[in-house]
């Protein structure tokens, strides 16, 4: 607590083993480091006092919402203030009438759907963990339903954000439309809290589907697979997602590149078996009922979570590249060669409407660690080459720095470099993430 106790009189602060271990690692493979202290502000007035004080006294202070990035986002690597936001988890205002929500940061995006439920509109993007709307907003995090909703940064129409110096300004506002000035919500929107904490969130509601119809096929091959889901463009998709045989034989399923859709028309599921019936399926399930689209769903949904628990003595890399959904097989099939040339194990699950696609390496030793980071290497390279990212949604965090200028080039990252020293001279949020050295 040493250095630190000024700090009390403004905001409830913990040097507690277990509080700092909490707020140390989130599910990448990238070392945990420990903060100094973690800070708990349970309004913006106090993320401002806490700011300006870190600002003066020249203390890194990494924002925390659930930690569940998966390239070391939150991890504060440089020690200080973790500022975790957990007591900042109220949702300020629904309204149906203007079509959207009013939340403190830490609201779990599941927690607002769940108080939505019955009005027939949710907030429409989901990822599998456990994610708070602040961590979705700083991470433009995507997931399964973006081939139909888009990216976070679709659904957030307004922004309040605390400065380096404790300044609290408001980006955007309540309006569906806006066209007035630069558009400061979207700079926050990704930034990973290197640029400013979000401490309010005005989000936008989406109409809930009518109607939802589950569709999983199995295929002899990937590029069967993947041809079928390039197939599936005019139809109302709600998710078209992939899991090669390898994750499925894994999962204790059958060993068969699967597809798992989700359709938002009645007839658009019929049409979707035509479709891939004609592409090659060996087989194709379907259901609307509810429990039976989750039963049906159930080895995508597990995926993740199951190949975590497996290698508990593991950890994991997560690739995120993302091509233009055209190149996708291209790219699938180069991982894949790429896998067998370097001898490693490694699980392919892709967001296929979006050409979005992690392959999840364990690796233990220092030499697999090495071996992990180069086949991500190339992976990048692939991507970039064929007009696609380095990261299609994790973030840049640590483990993409190396490819900021690579992909976007010196002059671009150089005027980035210019925007962060202009809202955060000193250098004290999150410092070591997004931007390279
Ligand atoms: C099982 C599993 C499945 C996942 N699936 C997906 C998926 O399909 N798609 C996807 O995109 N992601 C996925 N993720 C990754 C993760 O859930 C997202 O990146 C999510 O956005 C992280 O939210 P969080 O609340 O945990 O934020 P954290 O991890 O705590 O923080 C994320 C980043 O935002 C910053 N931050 C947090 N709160 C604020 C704030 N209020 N103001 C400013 N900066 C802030 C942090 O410093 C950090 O840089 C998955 C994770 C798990 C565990």
């Amino acid at each position: 607590m040493k250095g630190f106790e000024q700090l009390a009189q403004w905001v409830s602060i913990s040097d507690s083993p277990t509080d700092r271990e909490n707020h140390s690692a989130d599910i990448s493979g990238h070392s945990p480091r420990k903060p100094d202290i973690v800070a708990y502000p349970e309004s913006t007035a106090q993320i401002a006092r806490v700011l300006s004080w870190a600002n003066a006294a020249n203390i890194p202070v990494t924002p925390w919402g659930a930690g569940t990035s998966a390239e070391g986002n939150p991890i504060p690597i440089r020690g200080g203030i973790c500022l975790s936001l957990e007591r900042m988890q109220r949702i300020l205002e629904l309204s149906i009438e203007d079509r959207l929500a009013v939340v403190q940061p830490n609201v779990k995006y599941r927690e607002l759907n769940r108080q939505l439920s019955g009005t027939g509109w949710h907030f429409a993007v989901a990822v599998g963990g456990d994610a708070t709307i602040g961590g979705m907003i700083a991470n433009n995090a995507a997931g399964p339903k973006a081939v139909k909703y888009g990216a976070t940064k679709a659904h957030v129409l307004g922004l309040e954000v605390v400065l380096a110096d404790g300044r609290v300004i408001r980006t955007g506002g309540r309006s569906a439309k806006q066209s007035c000035g630069y558009n400061l919500t979207q700079l926050f929107v990704g930034s990973e809290g290197t640029l400013g904490v979000i401490s309010e969130a005005i989000v936008r509601l989406t109409p809930e589907p009518a109607f939802e119809e589950a569709l999983v096929a199995q295929f002899p091959t990937v590029a069967h697979a993947l041809h079928c889901a390039s197939t599936l463009g005019g139809l109302d998709a709600g998710s078209i997602e992939f899991l090669d045989r390898a994750y499925m034989g894994f999962l204790g399923e059958d060993s068969a590149d699967t597809l798992f859709c989700e359709f938002h028309t009645a007839g658009d599921g019929a049409e979707a078996d035509r479709r891939c019936w004609a592409a090659g399926a060996t087989a194709v399930r379907r259901a609307t009922d509810s429990a039976e689209r989750t039963r049906l769903w159930a080895a995508r949904l597990r995926a993740y979570t199951a190949s975590a628990e497996a290698n508990l003595n593991a950890r994991l890399l997560t690739t995120d590249t993302a091509v233009p959904v055209g190149k996708l097989q291209q790219m699938v099939s180069f991982l894949q060669d790429e896998l067998l040339r370097r001898r490693l194990t490694g699980y392919l699950l892709g967001h296929a409407g979006d050409g979005n696609v992690h392959v999840i390496l364990p690796w233990i030793s220092e030499a697999q660690r090495q071996a992990v980071n180069e086949f991500s290497a190339a992976a990048v390279e692939k991507s970039l080459s064929l007009g696609g990212t380095a990261s299609g949604e994790h973030g840049v965090g640590i483990g993409k720095r190396k490819y900021l200028q690579r992909e976007h080039g010196a002059t671009a990252v150089g005027l980035m470099r210019e925007i962060k020293s202009l809202l955060d001279p000193v250098g004290i949020l999150n410092p070591g993430k997004l931007l390279p050295d």
